[in-house]
């Protein structure tokens, strides 16, 4: 690192003057806790009662005899409380608030699994929570605020311009400059000023601690390729931070294709070559805008990659050639869930099934002893509508359609 919440030339804080101090707290904070060895004890033992941690590394016997190559583990983030690594972020942050005497919670949510992730957080601690959400989100993922609600957060339907997450984020840091004093603000991926990203890849820095040991005992050896997904880039850096040193071991980063990378249409910073280098929501990094600076509209099937930026410990990963990226198409990704569940009975979130796609694309030309591991972010039952639609169950649409029907009028 050059300068502190740098990595290479990414990264940095570009914060508003009055969150000066508020920031200086917030490093502070994060400082003692990372130097006090009883901090990251309290959180272990949390995960481990609360979040199911350590979470298994499962070898993918059947998908390994499918396709003839490598050996396939899965890292099972998916068995995490309320279904995916979200768990690990929100509850560290949870106990970094309760060290410095704050009672309010604030979140930014796009699909709203990071809302959910907090709310219960948020109820589990005691704390007071706030989640905002772009109104057109709100519409879209009805289950999730209801969730959000049922667990006493509050949501705030944000309407101003896309009423999407780029205009929620906006939101939260406005309402973080009237509360300071009893507000933290949970930023849900390793991005944002710092200390963000820092701060969330070291509580996610607990996946690759623990797969690091689990690999070398089930297959005898590290693996030769490490696959994520990467929408913000917290599982990716999670895993990663296992091997970062292991130069034999390859990471390989997987974006949202979406329609494809020719079609405009798709969250794809660093494998397309659309991404350009920019300052936004607070720290600079490769961002899917126009020559104007403005945010372009990103597509994926998979709502949690389906963001403008990237983390900026990932783009000088990736400048450097640590990391290699590659993208899989909403297509793709359906595919591979089907092979998934079918082979495995295992249901991976869209998210993940972006990483299990270019797994399945290099298993096969990778000799039989070699074992590769892929992060398997979260579970895909939240994505029950979008895989229900995706392959056109019939019987599907007519239970909705009936669901519907009770609750018309007069009925
Ligand atoms: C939110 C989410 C992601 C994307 O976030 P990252 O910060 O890139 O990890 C990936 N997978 C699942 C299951 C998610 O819920």
């Amino acid at each position: 690192m050059t300068k502190k919440g740098y990595y290479g030339e990414w990264g940095g804080a570009f914060i508003p003057e009055v969150l000066y101090e508020t920031f200086k707290e917030l490093n502070l904070a994060y400082e003692q806790a990372r130097r006090d060895p009883l901090f990251w004890e309290e959180y272990v033992d949390l995960m481990s009662t609360y979040s199911c941690r350590p979470t298994p590394l499962t070898f993918a016997e059947n998908l390994s005899r499918h396709f003839g190559g490598a050996r396939i583990f899965i890292k099972r983030e998916d068995l995490n409380h309320t279904g995916a690594h979200k768990a690990n972020n929100v509850m560290g942050q949870g106990l970094l608030v309760k060290r410095m005497g704050k009672t309010r919670v604030i979140a930014e949510t796009g699909a709203g699994q990071h809302g959910v992730a907090t709310a219960t957080m948020a109820a589990k601690f005691g704390f007071e929570c706030t989640i905002y959400m772009g109104e057109e989100d709100v519409e879209r993922q009805r289950p999730n605020v209801f969730w959000m609600e049922k667990l006493g957060a509050k949501v705030v339907s944000v309407k101003d311009g896309s009423r999407t997450l780029k205009d929620a984020i906006n939101e939260s840091f406005r309402d973080w400059v009237t509360r300071m004093d009893d507000t933290h603000y949970v930023l849900g991926t390793v991005c944002g000023p710092h200390p963000f990203p820092s701060m969330v890849a070291w509580f996610q820095s607990i996946i690759g601690m623990e797969v690091r040991k689990q690999i070398v005992k089930s297959a005898g050896r590290l693996p030769s390729r490490v696959y994520a997904c990467v929408g913000g880039g917290s599982n990716a850096m999670g895993i990663f931070q296992g091997f970062l040193d292991d130069l034999e071991v390859e990471l390989v980063g997987v974006e949202a294709g979406g329609y494809g990378l020719d079609s405009g249409r798709h969250a794809s910073r660093l494998a397309s070559s659309d991404g350009s280098p920019g300052v936004a929501q607070g720290y600079m990094t490769m961002f899917l805008q126009n020559s104007d600076g403005q945010m372009l509209d990103t597509h994926s099937v998979a709502a949690g990659l389906d963001y403008i930026g990237v983390s900026p410990l990932l783009t000088d990963l990736a400048e450097r050639g640590r990391v290699r990226f590659e993208a899989a198409t909403d297509k793709e990704v359906m595919e591979a869930l089907d092979l998934t569940m079918k082979k495995e009975g295992i249901i991976p979130a869209l998210e993940s099934a972006h990483a299990l796609v270019q797994v399945f694309k290099e298993v096969g030309g990778l000799p039989p002893d070699d074992a590769i591991v892929i992060n398997m972010s979260g579970r895909g039952d939240k994505d029950i509508f979008t895989i229900a639609h995706a392959f056109d169950d019939p019987s599907w649409k007519e239970f909705i359609r009936n669901k519907g029907a009770e609750y018309e009028v007069g009925k």
